[in-house]
């Protein structure tokens, strides 16, 4: 007896346990719609969506997942966790959103071309790109984590994966063990927040339906378009008969 009311008290638990579990979800996805129903970009109405593939209108990735569609613009979900007012490790002063800042962007030298984040008391500006890049990131090259990497550096100017030289203004990714440092397209691939795999029908081929999206691939192909070794951000066809493979870039894209 003693045991059935244990198993049923258990039972109870268990399903009090899960209800508590499913409405602790169900309030963490309210409130995160709710905290995010206006957006301080635009002082619009943000929607949550989730989409195999779109560009952020801010950090200009193609990006797979949650998205939150403000006016007609969609951003993806690291964007829109960043405040209009920030504090940044690579930056001793606080930085605040100029939807009309035209600088060069400090991490990676680009042009900032949907505003940036800027010192009012330096001449510092950063860009959602670099703004969400993730801290730290594994790559075969190292054993340790790399951790994204902010002071400038002079003397090592090389990158440890592509051999080429890197601009010491800009951030970049280092194991402070080895010494370890590489650019960080090098360490997070071209394309790193689009779905490994995806079915990616945006390119003019005949096969349309049987493309797909690979961060890697095995052995030595040649792009169909270019007649370069593509050994990473590939367009593959999977069609039986089929040996079209481009790099992400080669072909116009056709949406
Ligand atoms: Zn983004
Ligand atoms: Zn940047
Ligand atoms: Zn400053
Ligand atoms: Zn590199
Ligand atoms: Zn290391
Ligand atoms: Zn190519
Ligand atoms: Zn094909």
């Amino acid at each position: 007896m003693r045991k059935l009311i244990e198993n049923v008290m258990g039972a109870c638990y268990l399903s009090q346990l899960s209800s508590i579990i499913v409405q602790n979800a169900l309030f963490f996805f309210i409130k995160l719609v709710l905290n995010c129903q206006y957006h301080w970009l635009r002082q619009a109405k943000a929607t949550l969506v989730f989409e195999d593939y779109l560009l952020c209108y801010l950090c200009c990735q193609h990006c797979s997942g949650l998205f939150y569609k403000l006016i007609i613009w969609f951003i993806c979900i690291r964007c829109s966790k960043v405040a209009d007012i920030i504090e940044c490790e690579g930056h001793q002063h606080f930085l605040f959103y100029d939807f009309k800042c035209r600088e060069k962007c400090n991490g990676c030298g680009n042009e900032c071309w949907h505003g940036a984040f800027r010192c009012g008391k330096c001449i510092f500006a950063l860009d959602f790109g670099c703004l969400t890049l993730p801290h730290s990131a594994l790559h075969k090259i190292d054993e340790h984590m790399l951790n994204l990497t902010y002071d400038n550096d002079k003397e090592q100017c090389y990158c440890d994966i592509c051999e080429q030289e890197r601009d010491p203004n800009f951030w970049y990714y280092s194991c402070s063990i080895c010494g370890t440092s590489a650019h960080p397209k090098c360490v997070l691939g071209n394309i790193p927040f689009l779905k490994d795999g995806m079915k990616w029908p945006y390119v003019d081929h005949p096969h349309r339906r049987d493309l797909k999206f690979f961060r890697n691939v095995e052995g030595y192909s040649k792009c169909s378009d270019c007649g370069k070794l593509c050994p990473e951000d590939v367009i593959k066809c999977e069609k039986f008969t089929c040996n079209y493979i481009t790099h992400f870039y080669c072909p116009l894209p056709q949406l």
